[in-house]
């Protein structure tokens, strides 16, 4: 397999022409000639996923996040960055990135995050796109049955991969919980669209407080704020499972190394 084989198959599930337009997605290092073996996933491109890549062998990393997201003139040494873009070259492992078209997919992020904390049946996007239904933002779906504010958050956190953060909760804990919504990284955006969906529980990443704040003062519905690592993380066992089930002969692995920027929680 050639990476150009892997690429034709990531970009059928995650088409770039649907990522934001400042989001910069694709091959970041790599010739696409090169032979593909070994393919390892992960939310993030730094040094500790490298440093997985070299030991296990792999040929491409294929991360959720962007390594370059504005103007570079340099990847010299002297940055953590371009000690990285080295460490690939020089051990001929690409990099490749599906970011905000991953998000919007179907399935997508928060596809897999749905499924992570409990959602069942059908899951429908949080903010679709006006010219399709079944993509965009988010996804909203339901328990299987109607719990409680606190027994959700626990499920939630049993679901996700363990963080030193953590998950935290912002409302009534004996709040019923049946409609959920989700979104994988910093939903903060789409408090709005939650709310307006008539949710009970809206769970995302990296909140802050006075729209959390004023959102759960204002009766909208709860909150659930989780590591931004662990509400993407639930993907990279999709998109794996996409490559696998390609036809592409490439081994597989998820990287399980946590690369939340929160490292202990007290
Ligand atoms: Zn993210």
């Amino acid at each position: 397999m050639t990476l150009t084989d892997v690429i034709e198959v990531l970009e059928a599930a995650y088409p770039p022409a649907r990522a934001e337009s400042w989001d910069a997605v694709g091959l970041v290092s790599g010739d696409p000639a090169q032979a593909v073996h070994r393919v390892l996933l992960a939310v993030d491109p730094v040094a500790a996923v490298a440093e997985e890549a070299l030991d296990w062998g792999a040929d491409l990393i294929v991360t959720h996040h962007p390594l370059y997201l504005r103007g570079t003139t340099s990847v010299a040494t002297t940055t953590p960055k371009g000690r990285l873009i080295h460490t690939l070259i020089k051990n001929d492992i690409a990099l490749y990135t599906a970011h905000t078209n991953a998000d919007v997919a179907n399935p997508g992020v928060s596809d897999a995050l749905a499924r992570a904390v409990g959602l069942v049946g059908d899951l429908v996007p949080l903010q679709p796109f006006p010219d399709d239904p079944w993509r965009g933002l988010g996804r909203i779906g339901e328990l299987p049955e109607k719990t409680t504010l606190g027994e959700f958050a626990r499920q939630a956190a049993d679901g996700l991969p363990r963080t030193p953060a953590g998950i935290r909760v912002a409302g009534d804990l004996s709040r019923p919980v049946l409609r959920v919504a989700v979104s994988g990284g910093a939903g903060d955006s789409l408090l709005g669209t939650a709310a307006a969906a008539g949710v009970d529980v809206f769970l995302t990443a990296d909140l802050r407080h006075h729209p959390a704040s004023e959102f759960v003062e204002s009766g909208g519905p709860a909150l659930i704020d989780a590591a931004h690592w662990a509400t993407e993380w639930p993907w990279l066992d999709s998109a794996a499972s996409i490559l696998r089930a390609s036809g592409v002969t490439v081994e597989t692995r998820v990287s399980a190394t946590v690369t939340d920027a929160w490292t202990r929680g007290y």
